[in-house]
């Protein structure tokens, strides 16, 4: 693989070490490696600037954004980040900090103590390799770093993130802001001002989604079960059956036996050798239910089935099958006649 000169090492002080074992690289995009230990569900992290290393405006502004741009994308009870002038935790920049020769940003990070910082290394910084340029503080040229993309790529290592391990050829590197080589402009993913759907995958494993209806990230494969009741099944004729599917995840970390609403549920029925659509099921009361009446005019099997949307990293799932039969009294049958054609 071929690096580019201008792609630097951002620093992440607490994850140097741990990225081996890249050769024999999965098919397909995979969620970002964890940085334990996590921090409590939904912990608001605020910051304030510190004290003699307070950044330029445009950088202070790029690291509101990039606060903005977390917030929005985590897609799951993942830290937040705000600024506050009592905020515990600093942010700095300037020619004082821990960030290694490379190092463009770095941070650490200790959810136990409830600390972490973000230093930022000056702009007109001069590595062995030329001079680093903030695009926010220099009219963003070509060959700029862009301060908000790696300031979000911090805020992903503070929450627990780790670098993304890309694919042989890199196809996936959009996948992912949390990366060992930021890129700079004009390079894919130089100015991301989101999580990539790998980043997010793993904030979903590790702090949850925010609800039973939040979509999980297409980096992940959750496996999902479809369990099947029907509240009757000996129908009188022209009588009824309510039918009630559930849907869970069994996805890894928190993610395991989440309850699935809002997603696409549907009714089917047996029809000789193969299974026909009868009608999406509403949702129920209960998280991850969907409930349907229906009125069988023949003993016939029944099921549920979930369909992988392209929107989702889940999979498809069907429940067992359950047969309902027509109960009648000999004289209210309903009389079943099959016309022969005349030979
Ligand atoms: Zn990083």
């Amino acid at each position: 693989m071929n690096r580019s000169p201008a792609r630097r090492l951002v620093a992440g002080l607490a994850a140097l070490g741990i990225l081996t074992g890249v050769a024999g690289a999965a098919l397909a995009a995979t969620p970002d490696p964890t940085l334990p230990p996590a921090w409590p569900m939904d912990t608001a992290l605020a910051y304030r600037w510190a004290t003699n290393a307070v950044p330029p405006t445009a950088m202070r502004t790029a690291v509101n954004k990039a606060a903005s741009d977390a917030n929005a994308s985590r897609r799951s009870r993942a830290p937040s980040y705000s600024y506050s002038s009592s905020g515990a935790n600093g942010v700095s920049y300037g020619t004082s900090n821990p960030c290694g020769v490379n190092g463009l940003a770095c941070f650490q990070r200790d959810p136990v103590n409830r600390y972490w910082h973000l230093w930022f290394r000056e702009n007109g910084h001069r590595y062995d390799w030329g001079t680093l340029t903030w695009c926010e503080m220099s009219g963003s040229p070509n060959g700029c770093y862009q301060a908000e993309t790696i300031t979000l790529d911090e805020f992903g290592h503070v929450a627990g993130l780790d670098h993304h391990v890309n694919l042989a050829n890199d196809s996936d590197y959009a996948d992912a802001v949390v990366q060992t080589y930021s890129h700079a402009r004009p390079l894919v993913g130089w100015n991301a001002s989101a999580f990539g759907r790998c980043d997010v995958a793993t904030l979903q494993q590790v702090y949850d989604a925010p609800s039973w209806t939040t979509l999980y990230s297409t980096c992940l494969d959750i496996p999902t079960t479809l369990a099947f009741a029907a509240s009757t099944t000996q129908v009188p004729l022209s009588g009824s059956v309510t039918f009630t599917a559930t849907l869970h995840a069994n996805g890894t970390g928190r993610l395991a036996g989440n309850p699935m609403a809002g997603r696409i549920v549907v009714l089917q029925a047996r029809s000789g050798t193969t299974w026909v659509d009868l009608l999406t099921m509403p949702a129920g009361s209960a998280a991850g239910t969907y409930v349907a009446t229906y009125w069988p005019r023949l003993a016939q099997d029944y099921r549920a089935v979930f369909r992988k949307p392209a929107s989702e990293g889940v999979r498809t799932s069907s429940s067992g099958a359950i047969t309902v039969s027509i109960t009648c009294s000999p004289t209210r049958c309903p009389l079943v006649a099959s016309e022969a054609a005349q030979p």
